[in-house]
């Protein structure tokens, strides 16, 4: 979606809404569609003082199994993007600035890198989800198994054999 920035650079306008959704339902993470449901993207691009500012809140929900128990969980949650955008740089820092050259905001590639970066690089069902059992692959937050009884250290079961004497 392209946003026409010249009524605002010209300081005829002071405020364009923006409302719009991404689809990144494609994007393939290591096989794994995270993004199964649009982006929502909204705010305002605003000129203040000849100053053109982009000021938008994302909106992500994340599809994917917890790292830990495999369970498919889906978890949203926001953040914001707020930059200035200019028609050209003046040896000014770029990190906060935009260029918009031709006075015209894709903002599908505007806000695209945003929603990467802000993806989880760890993913749990909850931040005290037990996992899997390594032995026997019981989902240890709905039981739990025998295994552990089973995996003592056959030297302190030699032990417990000589103390039962
Ligand atoms: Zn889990
Ligand atoms: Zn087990």
């Amino acid at each position: 979606m392209l946003l026409d920035l010249k009524p605002l650079f010209a300081g005829k306008e002071a405020s364009l809404p923006v409302d719009f959704s991404m689809d990144l339902s494609d994007l393939d993470f290591s096989g794994i569609k995270l993004l199964k449901s649009p982006v929502k993207i909204v705010g305002n691009v605003i000129s203040h003082a000849g100053i053109v500012e982009a000021d938008f809140t994302c909106r992500v929900e994340v599809t994917a199994p917890c790292d830990r128990c495999f369970k498919e969980t889906v978890k949203s949650y926001s953040f914001k993007i707020s930059r200035t955008l200019v028609t050209n740089l003046e040896n000014e820092d770029t990190d906060e600035m935009t260029v918009v050259s031709d006075m015209k905001l894709d903002l599908n590639e505007f806000c695209y890198d945003d929603i990467l970066l802000s993806l989880p690089t760890k993913f749990l069902c909850s931040d005290d989800c037990k996992g899997l059992c390594p032995t026997c692959g019981q989902d240890l937050n709905k039981a739990m198994c025998s295994c552990e009884e089973k995996e003592i250290d056959p030297r302190l079961a030699a032990l417990a054999e000589l103390l039962k004497d």
